[in-house]
């Protein structure tokens, strides 16, 4: 039977948004504390019990991070509009090739509004 397993990972980062109305808040500089989730569905392994190991993902995650953690994510090819959908987008295109199970990629930019991105 199929589980999902999750991680999650927190870096801080700039933006602005460049395609919201003139006087718009979110085309002011501003900074976020964002929440990404992974989530990775399959079978769990008969013997060692789990999906995969937890530490394989923050690996597999770690040159991402590098990426964003304490930048501004406008200058990142592919992130010239760093929305939550073009971040999350974005991430898993990064992360799938590494990780073939990936389900889902989470981002939230504050406690109470992201979006979820399922390839
Ligand atoms: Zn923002």
């Amino acid at each position: 039977m199929a589980t999902t397993l999750f991680k999650e990972f927190q870096f801080e980062a700039a933006h602005l948004l460049p395609h919201v109305p003139a006087g718009h808040k979110c085309g002011r500089l501003h900074g976020h504390s964002f929440m990404v989730r992974l989530e990775i569905t399959g079978e769990v392994d008969q013997h060692t019990g789990w999906v995969m190991d937890f530490s394989d993902i923050k690996r597999a995650f770690k040159p991402i991070y590098d990426r964003l953690d304490h930048y501004y994510l406008n200058d990142i090819p592919g992130l010239e509009n760093p929305t939550s959908e073009v971040l999350a987008e974005w991430i898993w295109q990064q992360m799938k090739p590494a990780l073939p199970l990936l389900s889902a990629v989470m981002v939230k930019e504050t406690c109470t509004a992201g979006c979820v991105y399922r390839g």
